[in-house]
């Protein structure tokens, strides 16, 4: 089994699910009390959340080398980084190190297009949904139509992130936003929804949309499961 090398903390709430989720998916592959054999390195997310707002991104760009390079040297065989916006330096972190790097977006579009949808809705960070990193990736490789909220419904998107889900809250109210926001990007005509940040299914459900929902969290670890399994049978 290939050793998983987690960047995580960004949040350690959505890190815990894919820690979650990994050993999850190796037991239901492997059986019994098998387990995924991982490393994290887990950074200080409030200063990553500080330089995100100031927009010093080769500040963060330098500190998720050092992360991604850590997990190299402790014996990781591929690195995910467990945060969508911080794929903003996806090139830049699978440049630094020799191993692969699982970027968050494939399995996601690769799970999008198989059930045959063209026309997504995408939720996440403003810094997700306003900035091409994401958007274009899923537009240039996979030939999906992106759909983000209007100005005033990504803003309450990027809030109840920044101040509810990375502390751990999940509010009645926030979920209650969320499905007004998902149900006007369906009447724009969205297929589907991303869940573009990695803490957005600890509060929306399938059963809060009109449209499959698409999380990149779950999406993401069971890609590593996929990967760290390779040839194996059992
Ligand atoms: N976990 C979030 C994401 O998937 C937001 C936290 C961060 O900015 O890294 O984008």
């Amino acid at each position: 089994m290939e050793i998983i090398g987690l960047i995580g903390g960004m949040s350690w709430e959505s890190s815990a699910q894919y820690y979650r989720i990994i050993n999850e998916g190796v037991r239901d592959r492997l059986g019994g009390v098998r387990s995924a054999r991982s490393l994290m390195f887990s950074v200080d997310f409030g200063e990553i959340e500080r330089l995100q707002h100031e927009g010093e991104w080769q500040a963060l760009t330098g500190q998720m080398i050092d992360a991604a390079q850590r997990l190299e040297r402790g014996g990781a065989d591929f690195v995910l980084v467990c945060t969508n916006t911080m794929h903003r330096m996806a090139d830049d972190i699978a440049a630094s190190i020799s191993i692969p790097l699982l970027h968050i977006a494939d399995p996601t579009a690769d799970a999008i297009k198989a059930a045959g949808f063209q026309r997504v809705g995408l939720l996440g960070t403003a810094f997700t949904m306003e900035q091409d990193f994401y958007k274009g990736r899923l537009t240039d490789r996979f030939g999906l139509e992106v759909l983000v909220p209007d100005d005033a419904d990504r803003s309450i998107v990027h809030e109840v992130i920044y101040s509810e889900l990375v502390v751990g809250e999940v509010r009645a109210t926030s979920r209650a936003a969320y499905r007004e926001i998902i149900a006007r990007m369906i009447e724009r005509g969205a297929q589907a929804i991303i869940l573009g940040c990695t803490e957005i299914m600890l509060l929306v459900r399938p059963e809060d949309s009109a449209v499959p929902l698409f999380d990149t969290t779950t999406l993401h670890a069971q890609a590593a499961v996929k990967r760290a399994l390779r040839g194996l049978s059992r």
